[in-house]
Formats: structure tokens, sequence, C-alpha cells
């Protein structure tokens, strides 16, 4: 069968690789769509510190059940399901606390280990997420996850009023999220496109924090008292300050974002607020879910999301046109089901000029 095979930084092309073989509790999985994020694009780049080469990558999945063990109650043969990418180890610290999204010796399908761009993956049935979803839909909500699991870290309900810092792929997850709980949402980034697909996401209000007066802003817009919640999915040295600055007083901070630098703080903050301060990473089968229903409720604008469709024959092209101007993409699906790709997945295929 054919899958994407990345050599080394920069170098990736389809080839030939063994079909796998599906052990007892597997699923073999017929793959339909695979997103590409910021996670695969510093792959290609070889900037990504935790993966090793050579490597499949693809961790947001949409997939159709091709074989599976008989009397499975849930899963059945040409059922469209969408997995979690991750795998832990059972016995760190993390994973005895229940919490394996933040397992120390974790991987993560397409990173530490093979995956999913390619034509047949075979994967752990309880990995598996059905759902009433199209394929698309699908291969959004691994992406998603990532959001929801810090707003569920951040305890967030309908009573709060929550700031986000980022509104990319995962810090769009957070606003969703949030607001899909029923909290007053406050989108914040630099791009005015991104806010407004913020918007669609359910962001109550937006701040372009580039021309307007951020801390006046979020007064403003919280009686003067700053948010209750304050997530950071940006990763730098401001935006972690700037969230323990604007958030209220007993107010929680989480942090997506991972910062490359060193960030020093006003330390007296954390203690005169007596802030909750969070870190979140990655996500657990609840966020899997709720995510699946705000999709099932249509609460998420799937189509202003994705940027790009191509064909998997296209898919080594597309990284390098990506890496070469990577504010051109939001979201870059790969779909599987070309040459008889669907007419919209071609529409958007002709648009996209390689550099
Ligand atoms: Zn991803
Ligand atoms: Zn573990």
């Amino acid at each position: 069968m054919k899958a994407l095979v990345m050599r080394g930084p920069g170098s990736i092309q389809i080839e030939d690789v063994p079909f796998p073989v599906r052990k007892p509790g597997e699923a073999l999985l017929r793959v339909r769509y695979i997103g590409l994020c910021g996670t695969d694009l510093n792959s290609y780049r070889g900037r990504n510190p935790l993966i090793s080469y050579p490597r499949i990558p693809g961790h947001e999945i949409a997939a159709s059940i091709e074989e599976i063990d008989e009397g499975n109650s849930e899963f059945f043969v040409g059922m469209d399901v969408t997995l979690s990418p991750y795998t832990n180890c059972g016995t760190c610290s993390a994973c005895r606390n229940s919490r394996g999204n933040a397992c120390q010796f974790n991987q993560t399908l397409g990173v530490q280990r093979d995956g999913a761009l390619a034509e047949y993956i075979s994967v752990p049935v309880e990995k598996l997420f059905s759902a009433r979803l199209g394929l698309r839909e699908l291969c959004l909500v691994e992406p998603l996850t990532v959001g929801c699991h810090a707003v569920a870290r951040a305890r967030v309900s309908s009573s709060d009023t929550v700031g986000i810092f980022g509104c990319g792929g995962v810090g769009l997850g957070a606003v969703a999220a949030a607001s899909f709980r029923g909290a007053k949402t406050i989108a914040i980034d630099v791009d005015d496109g991104k806010l407004e697909i913020a918007k669609k996401a359910g962001s109550a209000h937006s701040i372009n924090s580039q021309q307007q007066d951020l801390g006046a802003a979020m007064r403003e817009l919280t009686d003067g008292m700053g948010p209750q919640v304050m997530i950071e999915a940006v990763g730098r040295p401001e935006t972690f300050v700037a969230a323990v600055e604007l958030v209220a007083y007993t107010g929680r901070v989480v942090y997506i974002g991972y910062a490359k630098e060193p960030v020093t703080y006003e330390t007296r903050l954390f203690v005169q607020k007596e802030l909750d301060i969070m870190g979140t990473r990655n996500a657990l089968s609840p966020d899997f879910r709720e995510v699946i229903m705000m999709l099932e409720q249509k609460r998420f604008p799937i189509d202003s999301a994705i940027s790009t469709v191509v064909p998997f024959e296209e898919a080594s092209k597309v990284l390098a046109a990506w890496d070469e101007n990577p504010t051109r993409f939001t979201k870059i699906l790969i779909s599987f089901d070309s040459p008889s790709a669907t007419e919209s997945d071609r529409h958007v295929a002709d648009q996209v000029e390689f550099a």
C-alpha cells in the first residue's frame, strides 16, 4: 500500500510500505482524510524535537472501519470514525492519576510512532470514537480536543468570562469549547481573519491586540475586574505574562502554548490574586466526546476553519508550499478519496497554486 514517508527534514514522498497486520482487539481502518497541523510542519522543517525519522506523519484522522473483531456492539465494518492518536505507558505518575494525556512516555501517532498518512492503519478499538458526523468533521475532532482540554482544566462554566490569547487551530478550539459551555469568551489575536473565524466559533467579543489597548478593552468587557479565566495559546513570553496581569483576582490561568524562551514574571501577582496557574497537554476521552457533541450540534464553523483540501498524491507538495508560506494556510486536509474526490474537494484543490 502507499504511505507518505518523511525520510528527514524537507524530504518526503509517497512510498510502498507493508500492509498493516490487524491484531486481536484492533480495528483495520481505511484512511479517508488526514488533517495537518503545526506539529507536522515542524516535523517537516526538522524543528520538532520529539520526532525521529523515517516517519509516516498523520495524527488527525477520519477513517472507515474495514475489519474488526466480531461481537463489538459499538463499532462495525463500514462505520466512519475518528480516534485518539495518543498512547500512554500506564505506569508513570500521570497515568496513575488517570491523566494519560500527560504521560511522561507519551507516544503520538505520526510523531514517535508511524501515523496515518497511509492507505490503511490498524489501531486498538479503545482508541476509536463514533459520531454522527461527516468525514471532514471527524477529521477536525482531534485538533479541537486540545483547546477543549484546556477549557476542562480551567473548569469553565456558563458563569465565567474567558479570555483566550491566540486564535490559531488550538486557540480556536478553546474559544469554541468555552463558548459551548456557555461562557462569555473574548478572543484575542493580531489577525482579523482569525478573529472573524473565532466569532463564528462562538466568541462574544474580539480584541485585535495590535490595534487596541488590550488592558483597557479587557477591563471594559469585565466591569473592570478582568476575566475569571485566561487561556494562553500563543507561546510567547509577553502573552504568558499578560495572562496573569489580565486575569481577575482568584482567577484561573491555563497555558497551552509552548514558550521557547524563558519568561520573567512579577510573581507577586500569583500570590496577591491567589491564582490557579495550570499547564495543559493533549486531551482525554471526555474531551473527544465533548468536541464530538459540539460538532454534532453544528456549533463550529468547519468550512471557515478548513483552508485547503488536497488529494493524497499532492500531500508532499502542499507541505512544501506551507513551509514556504506559513500564513497562507490555516487547516489543510489531505483526502484519500481522490481521484474519485468529491467535486468540492477538486474545486478547493484547483485553487491551490503551489509555490
Ligand atoms: Zn495536530
Ligand atoms: Zn504514563
